[in-house]
């Protein structure tokens, strides 16, 4: 009967199904490690239900924790600026940005964000998307072809790893911060592709060290490549002012030619951009998958990143209070003997524990401290280079800084750390 069929066919339908899960890359793996965090008593670090707006400090369970695992790093999450702008938005555009924006039309804040962020980099013009991560795959994913190489850094972040992918390039991953091999590859292979495209990032997001901007500039133009740096923990972090890698190194803006950022870690809102020459930014706007066939920007985003970015152009004490407060950290960590690998002391601090169940162990005893910091843990990092990741925020109060180092360096000795060896790189 069509019943029984049909009874079948579910049976038939969970098997597959069952069976495909089981297959799946890394189940079993993931599987086993939370069972083991289980098994050790521990909490499980990731997915924690923040009860408030999660600044340097956050709620969790009614606790009041020192927060290092968001990344507002001038506190503009907090912003009333920030808010103001982003409910107006709401009153005047509505919620929802309605469509792409090829078929909806423009709204005048995509605009005005849009020229403030090509104004930051001396651009020509720039393009915001819904999501970094997106950003990084349609823009990278439209640019290159099958004739074309991509070398990026090998600790570069997923997105660029998968927007190379999807371009259908050729494409290769240089040691991390090793430029003399970046040299030689392009020697080796320059004349084998019509186009080169070079991804760095400013500030590295797990080792908190930064790319050798003047370094890449010289070695794109000698070798005819384009150079797209990310800047997604770079801005409002690095520079005297917090403008981002070009400050930092004294560069010229205008000798990369594309800038990438997201709107979700300085600028406290969601969403990323691209700027670069008109020509380019028009491409984009034909071309990027992530612009072309996906919703605009939603309005109260715009709006707050573009607040935020107003704060920023004005607010360098809280930069300055960022560099004291991250300087603070390693400076109090290091004289407890602790390992923070390559990191230069800004605002990304890893402190290498090696084992990534150990890592859990300390992220879970230091949140039953009053202190939240989440592991990093293989493959996000290479297997055995696991470490607890601290964001620093300008608004992070130095009594904070104290006590959560002092709590750091304990449980480390506690769970019977020995540092684990500095990261490797290449992972
Ligand atoms: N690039 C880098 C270097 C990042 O660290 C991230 C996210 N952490 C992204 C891109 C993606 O940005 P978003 O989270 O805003 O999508």
């Amino acid at each position: 009967s069509p019943r029984d069929l049909s009874e079948k066919q579910d049976a038939v339908d969970s098997d597959i199904s069952t069976d495909c899960f089981e297959t799946l890359p890394r189940m079993q793996e993931q599987r086993a490690f939370s069972a083991e965090i289980k098994r050790l008593g521990h909490r499980h670090p990731y997915f924690l239900v923040h009860e408030g707006r999660a600044g340097a400090s956050t709620v969790v369970d009614g606790e009041s924790l020192i927060n290092f695992s968001s990344y507002d790093y001038l506190g503009f999450n907090q912003h009333p600026d920030v808010h103001r702008a982003a409910v107006e938005a709401v009153g005047l555009y509505g919620v929802s940005p309605s469509a792409s924006r090829l078929v909806a039309g423009e709204r005048k804040i995509h605009t005005d964000l849009e020229r403030a962020l090509a104004e930051h980099y001396s651009q020509d013009a720039s393009l915001s998307f819904v999501s970094g991560y997106g950003t990084n795959v349609s823009v990278i994913g439209a640019l290159m072809g099958p004739k074309d190489l991509i070398l990026f850094d090998s600790l570069a972040h997923n997105s660029i790893i998968a927007g190379a992918k999807l371009s259908g390039a050729k494409v290769r991953s240089f040691p991390h911060n090793d430029l003399d091999a970046l040299d030689a590859a392009l020697q080796r292979r320059r004349g084998l592709y019509q186009r080169v495209l070079i991804v760095a990032e400013g500030l590295y997001s797990m080792d908190g060290d930064v790319c050798d901007l003047p370094r890449l500039v010289d070695i794109k133009t000698r070798h005819r490549a384009m150079l797209m740096i990310d800047e997604a923990h770079s801005l409002g972090v690095l520079g005297r002012h917090g403008r981002g890698s070009f400050e930092r190194f004294g560069v010229d803006p205008r000798s990369v030619d594309i800038w990438m950022g997201t709107l979700s870690k300085t600028l406290a809102s969601c969403g990323g951009f691209v700027a670069a020459s008109s020509t380019l930014i028009e491409f984009f706007k034909h071309n990027a998958g992530g612009f072309v066939f996906s919703v605009a920007l939603a309005p109260a985003f715009a709006a707050a990143a573009l607040a935020a970015h107003r704060l920023l152009l004005v607010s360098g004490e809280r930069v300055e209070r960022l560099r004291e407060n991250a300087g603070l950290f390693s400076r109090l960590a290091r004289s407890q003997g602790l390992d923070l690998g390559e990191s230069l002391g800004e605002a990304v601090i890893p402190v290498i524990v090696g084992d990534s169940v150990r890592a859990v162990a300390v992220s879970s005893n230091l949140l039953g401290r009053g202190v939240n910091v989440q592991p990093i843990i293989y493959p996000a990092v290479r297997d055995g280079a696991a470490r607890l990741r601290f964001f620093i925020s300008s608004e992070h109060s130095r009594e904070q800084i104290e006590v959560a180092v002092l709590c750091l360096a304990e449980e480390l000795r506690r769970a019977g750390t020995e540092q684990g060896p500095v990261a490797q790189r290449g992972s």
